[in-house]
């Protein structure tokens, strides 16, 4: 089954840990990102009705209602399985979250990366704990009772007091769904850029060790498990029945359609992206009436591996399909990062943690 993907990447501030394609933009090209958005969506010739849609961002939440709705109206289905937003908390209201459920959402992805005030005040984020406990109720109240939580291990200032208190509140909260992040340092955000090239800025001196990140991340699983949400891929944990249908396609392979600035798809083995910039993407969309800026065809057997791997349940590998790789598999079972009994593959509680190792592995080996 197939799913959609709408990127909105504004934002009301840019966080310092941020590395997508996201952030402030002026208020005029919001307004013809939107147009942009909704001639890209129209245009298309769908293969499929969808079983999923996705908002994602950027902050998809600060879009007036009525045009989110109008998105919505445009894509075939109507009564999707699965329609989430991605939520800033600190914006959301009665009147909003009855909107989105009268617009058909019926999940929203609360984009909260820490309960801790001495934590968010570095980043960006406006929020406190208690904001967030009162936007899930008001989620509830309003029939959204699909929520997940999202939280980053490694934030400067983390402490184990202050990730306790973080795990603590998404336990009193009760939500069916959390996403565990580990900080990602890389030169797309800002604080990642001081991680690598120092200064004091953004609090890259704060930051806790890898180890520690690593350990707040086993801590969260061990605590999420005894609460009732089974880890189901790497950063993604749920109570029975509540994984995200519309983020199991990307693992397993099922065709979705992307649009706007950065939207990513993959339909019929092949796979392609727009232009990056929203600026970039209402350029293209209004001169040629369509933003692709690469297609590729793509390594189905590779991509099996490494992307069906990011779940707990592992991939289905007989022996003729492991045969290429059999020897870097049992390596991999002798170093303990993974479990292979001639049926399936699936990572071990140390893979999930050096996972990226076991995915060279695939790449580098992958026939052809
Ligand atoms: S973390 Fe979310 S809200 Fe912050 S800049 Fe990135 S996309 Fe926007």
């Amino acid at each position: 089954m197939a799913g959609v993907y709408i990127s909105y990447p504004f934002c009301a501030q840019k966080c310092t840990y941020c590395n997508f394609a996201s952030g402030v933009f002026p208020a005029a090209l919001e307004g013809e990102y939107f147009e942009a958005l909704l001639a890209e969506i129209k245009s298309t010739e769908w293969p499929w009705t969808p079983e999923t849609v996705y908002l994602g961002g950027g902050t998809p939440s600060q879009m007036d209602p009525g045009k989110l709705a109008r998105l919505l109206e445009a894509i075939p289905g109507g009564k999707w399985r699965e329609a989430t937003v991605e939520a800033a908390p600190g914006g959301i209201t009665a009147e909003l979250a009855g909107a989105w459920a009268r617009a058909g959402i019926n999940r929203v992805s609360l984009g909260v990366q820490s309960f801790a005030q001495a934590e968010l005040r570095g980043t960006g984020r406006k929020h406190t704990a208690g904001i967030v406990a009162s936007e899930v109720e008001i989620l509830r109240g309003s029939g959204i009772s699909n929520i997940s939580v999202d939280l980053i291990s490694g934030l400067p200032r983390q402490t184990e007091e202050s990730w306790n208190d973080s795990l603590d509140w998404v336990r009193r909260l009760d939500v069916p769904h959390v996403s565990i992040y580990m900080l990602e340092v890389d030169e797309d955000s800002r604080l990642g850029l001081e991680i690598l090239d120092g200064g004091t800025k953004y609090g890259a001196g704060r930051v806790p060790r890898e180890e520690d990140i690593a350990g707040f991340y086993e801590k969260a699983v061990d605590m999420l498990a005894e609460h009732g949400l089974a880890r189901y891929e790497i950063s993604n944990f749920a109570r029975a029945g509540y994984e995200s249908v519309h983020n199991l396609k990307y693992w397993r392979l099922e065709p979705y359609l992307g649009f706007g600035a950065d939207a990513h798809s993959f339909c019929g083995g092949k796979r392609w992206q727009n232009a990056e910039s929203p600026a970039d993407y209402v350029v293209r969309m209004r001169e040629a009436g369509a933003a692709v800026v690469e297609r590729t065809v793509a390594s189905m057997e590779e991509e099996y591996f490494f992307l069906g791997l990011r779940q707990m349940e592992g991939v289905e590998a007989g022996p003729e399909r492991i045969a290429p790789y059999r020897k870097d598999v049992e390596r991999l079972v002798e170093m303990g990062l993974v479990e292979y009994d001639e049926r399936r593959l699936r990572l071990t509680r140390r893979g999930v943690l050096l996972s990226n190792d076991v995915f060279e592995v695939f790449i580098h080996t992958c026939p052809g």
